[in-house]
């Protein structure tokens, strides 16, 4: 077969896959199998499990308001260790292989340091690489460039997904196979629920909510990519004997999923914090007077609810930030109190918001009602909802946070037999 005219393939390894350097030696037969099923090659690598976190904490502990291009600086490099090393591992068994960076490739993105977005990706050079080489690209994960500036940047935390779907999606490539410590999506967490199931086929829609809602299995923006571009994905496991392994399951579009249930999974945030404010006056102007000083200081508020008082002239409104912005949040607020005219502040770090997503929601009435009944019978407390087409979430105190996973879990029929 002519080697221009081989399907391409992108193959993510994350940082469990690539711990150590048996971890990478697995990792290259599972690219070995590919090559020589026929394809081309390119494999998006993250950081040995651990390091990025630890490179994480060098920053702040040199300094608590760090420069984050220099953060950037820092952190990218846990990727560019394990490029070098699987290119070599994969060249000792006899496997053409070349490691490229963000920059060589170039990835480019915009210049939000730290949590940057892919703008364009070039996929030429590594058609070429393909094509004239007959080389695995090996490609560090998690990093791009921002052009103008020259400087390197990293994607936000779990970002190599969304390298791997970007390049999937630039070069064409027949699928995307993220690999992990789980051989597959579950209906939740199987580290928190041991019945749960793992799903074949779970779509776009819903994985993208999932990932939203706390299943750190994909990063969003790798699910938004997948969607927009239509790249077939699959999560499997880099555990699973290299030779023989199972396919995983498939992020596809909700045509290509033939029995659908009502409720597809549950996942749960610790990531939000609850503030609120009692007895702020009931008028035209207040939410802007809140929700506007927030937006400026980009800090994203969630879930909201609005209480009238019994005296009707004051109301209480509540609504949740990122645990990260709860205290800028809080520190805005403060500073805004005769503006906004509010008696206290009250703020909560120790929630969790558990959510249950699945396109079933759309046709079937009263889906969300029998969660909440289902919680108040094991006498757990909801302090705000919210819903949306596909999917509804809690916000509860987060000692329940098993509890109410199980809890919805079971009700909606996901355990395993
Ligand atoms: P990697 O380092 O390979 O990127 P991550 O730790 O980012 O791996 O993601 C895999 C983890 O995601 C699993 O170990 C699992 O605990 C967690 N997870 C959370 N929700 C789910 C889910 N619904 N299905 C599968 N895994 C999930
Ligand atoms: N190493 C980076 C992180 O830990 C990126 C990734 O693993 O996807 O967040
Ligand atoms: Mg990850």
């Amino acid at each position: 077969m002519p080697i221009s005219s081989q399907k391409s393939l992108v193959m993510k390894f994350g940082g469990t896959s690539v711990a150590n350097l048996d971890r990478i030696r697995n990792v290259a037969l599972h690219v070995k199998r590919e090559v020589e099923a026929g394809y081309h090659v390119a494999v998006v690598v993250s950081a040995m499990s651990g390091k990025t976190n630890e490179l994480v904490a060098w920053c702040k502990d040199a300094s608590a308001l760090h420069d984050m291009r220099e953060y950037d600086a820092v952190v990218a490099s846990g990727e560019q260790v394990t490029s070098g090393l699987l290119a070599i591992a994969l060249q000792n068994i006899g496997i053409a292989a070349r490691s490229w960076q963000g920059w060589q490739i170039p990835i480019l993105t915009d210049d939000a340091h730290g949590s940057a977005r892919i703008l364009g990706i070039d996929g030429s050079g590594l058609s070429d690489s393909f094509k004239t080489k007959g080389e695995v690209a090996v490609i560090a994960g998690f990093q791009g460039i921002h052009k103008e500036s020259g400087r390197l940047t990293t994607l936000g935390r779990g970002g190599s997904d969304t390298s791997a779907v970007a390049i999937a999606a630039a070069i064409g490539a027949e699928r995307c196979d993220i690999y992990t410590d789980v051989d597959g999506v579950y209906t939740t967490d199987p580290r928190i629920v041991p019945k749960a199931k793992r799903l074949e086929k779970v779509a776009f829609e819903e994985m993208l909510e999932m990932a939203s809602m706390g299943a750190k299995v994909l990063q969003v923006r790798s699910v938004e990519l997948a969607m927009t571009h239509r790249v077939p994905t699959y999560v499997r496991s880099s555990f699973d004997d290299p030779a023989d392994p199972k396919p995983g399951t498939l992020i596809c579009g909700e045509e290509d999923i033939v029995e659908q249930q009502i409720i597809t999974g549950i996942a749960y945030s610790k990531d939000e914090a609850q503030i609120t404010l009692r007895r702020v006056a009931d008028k035209p102007g207040i939410a802007a007077a809140i929700f506007v000083p927030l937006a400026d200081a980009n800090i994203n508020v969630d879930m909201i609810i609005q209480v009238v008082s019994d005296d009707t002239t004051t109301t209480d409104i509540t609504f949740t930030v990122p645990t990260a912005d709860f205290e800028r949040a809080k520190t805005i607020l403060e500073g805004l109190r005769g503006t906004i005219g509010y008696a206290t502040l009250q703020g909560a770090n120790d929630v969790v918001k558990v959510s249950a997503i699945g396109v079933g929601m759309r046709s079937h009435a009263g889906v969300a009602a029998r969660a909440f009944k289902a919680l108040a019978d094991k006498g757990i407390n909801i302090r705000a909802i919210t819903t949306s087409e596909i999917k509804f979430s809690v916000l509860i105190d987060s000692a329940y946070t098993e509890l109410a996973v199980r809890t919805l879990h079971s009700l909606y029929g996901l355990d395993q037999a």
